[in-house]
């Protein structure tokens, strides 16, 4: 399955949960956990309060093979499974327990583009997460994913961050970077320590707060049929009302539909996924 670490200080406090690869090629995370345990293990850092469990790769096969998952994406299916029948099914069942048990999660996950610069999810922008999401070193958060999924039921949205919610757990995911680059596995260790120094779980300066803007994921549209984005958008590019954002090969256009934001638009969008998201700044 996984292996996890856990480091426990001689005083309560919160118990922390870190986790990476929960998609195997996701490594940013892994890494910069991989250098903090071994500061850890030699009391370069010392713990203070409560206890921390780093799980550095969740998802142990797909990350061996370099790959998102084996047979399913695991971040939708992070619930019980009565009779788990394929790899991620079995990861989710082992994984709970350390959700359970811990007081914050913190997520960390890395995205396919070169240029991506990082980001985090709030799907639950409660004042728990919020002040969760301050010690990421993030310009961008976005709310709103089980919103526009919530009446789907056929699209299953058990995202590690969702399982905590309902468990009354503060989490929240962040998106480092680019999977490969050296500034994702710098934002994962500044994020894991300000976490970290910030509840008083390691000897360390508290801290300078971050302010982030949220930006509400409001609706996003399925590439139904062949065509084309209008330019290369990149991630979080402002759009205006009416602006063409995409053409079928029929002719049939999308349209911005308000002022605001483009989210993770994918231009090898396959049929019948995610194409683009829209978003809009709710501190604007
Ligand atoms: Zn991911």
């Amino acid at each position: 399955m996984f292996k996890s670490y856990t480091f426990t200080a001689p005083v309560a406090g919160k118990n922390i949960l870190i986790l990476g690869a929960v998609h195997g090629n996701e490594t940013a995370g892994t890494i910069a956990q991989e250098n903090i345990i071994r500061q850890i293990q030699s009391e370069t850092i010392r713990l203070k309060s409560g206890s921390v469990t780093f799980i550095p790769i969740v998802n142990q096969a797909a990350f061996q093979q370099d790959k998102r998952f084996i047979d399913i994406n695991l971040n939708r299916v992070i619930q019980f499974h009565l009779h788990p029948n394929n790899n991620e099914e079995k990861i989710a069942n082992a994984l709970l327990p350390f959700i359970d048990k811990c007081d914050i999660l913190l997520d960390l996950h890395s995205t396919h583009c070169p240029d991506d610069v990082a980001f985090a999810f709030i799907d639950y922008p409660t004042p728990n997460n919020l002040e969760l999401l301050s010690l990421a070193p993030v310009k961008t958060a976005l709310a709103g994913w089980p919103q526009i999924y919530a009446n789907q039921p056929d699209i299953t949205n058990f995202c590690t961050e969702e399982y905590a919610y309902q468990n009354k757990k503060t989490a929240i995911t962040v998106e480092c970077g680019y999977h490969k680059s050296n500034d994702s596995i710098h934002v994962a260790t500044q994020t894991i320590l300000n976490v970290l120094s910030y509840y008083g779980v390691i000897y360390k300066a508290i801290p300078e707060q971050h302010n982030p803007r949220v930006i509400r994921l409001m609706s996003y549209i399925t590439k139904t049929k062949e065509g084309s984005l209008s330019r290369m958008y990149q991630h979080l590019d402002k759009i205006t009302l009416g602006e063409v954002i995409a053409t079928y090969t029929d002719g049939k256009q999308i349209s911005a539909p308000f002022d605001g934001y483009i989210i993770m638009p994918n231009p090898h969008a396959e049929i019948d996924s995610e194409w683009f998201y829209f978003g809009q700044d709710t501190t604007e």
